[in-house]
């Protein structure tokens, strides 16, 4: 399967998703998760029109971006380390990875730009994921209002590793809701208007559970067809 042809399902089932949940596919955009793609695949995924990519990784990130730096606009979607924020920082576009406050600090610190940044929620609570757990991320994000480099424009989540429809929606649920709160306190450095939510497994889902940006590399990029 080409991402050409994987492109295309994965287009019909945001549509068709979008019309089950009553959407605005304008309102969605597609990241490209280039993780597990060669630089070959990075570049067809750029030829065939798709200009978000994500990476999880500083090392690989600065790889495909020393050769698709210009070409792209790049999301930072892994957990990323205090000292590793200097090298990639002013590369990046958008952070969906923003999980505590010695990080955010560092970005203060070392960034030239505002970094327009997604707060990490560990919604279901399962140990081996990261991120805030809910009730913590309100009081995190007023503590985020001196670092001025820093714009919260959203929530993100990595829903529970299960197939159980009910228990993604209700992660998703969760996630919204919690985006809602913060959304209304009009606060001037997180404005929080995004929720980047949604994978391979369970993008449709999240679409109709109204994620703005969904991240997706295993359906792009597998050969199964
Ligand atoms: C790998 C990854 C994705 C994409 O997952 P797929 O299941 O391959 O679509 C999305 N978000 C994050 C944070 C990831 O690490």
């Amino acid at each position: 399967m080409s991402v050409v042809k994987n492109l295309e399902r994965i287009q019909q089932r945001i549509e068709r998703a979008c019309v089950k949940g009553n959407r605005n596919p304008e309102d969605i955009t597609f990241i490209a998760v280039t993780k597990y793609a060669t630089l070959e695949k990075t570049k067809e995924i750029l030829e065939a029109g798709i200009h978000h990519l994500g990476e999880n990784r500083d090392q690989e990130f600065l790889r495909k971006y020393g050769h698709y730096g210009e070409e792209a606009t790049w999301h930072f979607i892994g957990t990323l380390q205090t000292r590793k924020v200097k090298n990639v920082i002013d590369h990046i576009d958008y952070l969906h990875s923003l999980d505590r406050m010695s990080l955010a600090e560092e970005i203060q610190k070392r960034a030239k730009r505002t970094i327009r940044a997604f707060v990490q929620v560990n919604v279901s609570g399962e140990e081996t994921k990261h991120g805030l757990e809910i009730e913590q991320v309100l009081p995190f994000i007023e503590n985020l209002q001196p670092l001025h480099k820093i714009h919260v424009i959203g929530l993100m989540t990595m829903a529970p590793n299960t197939r159980d429809e009910t228990v993604l929606r209700n992660s998703f649920r969760r996630l919204k809701t919690l985006q809602q709160q913060i959304q209304a306190l009009h606060l001037p450095f997180a404005s929080c208007q995004h929720l980047s939510m949604g994978m391979s497994n369970d993008f449709e889902i999240a679409i109709e559970e109204g994620a703005t940006m969904i991240r997706i590399g295993t359906a792009l990029i597998s050969d199964r067809g």
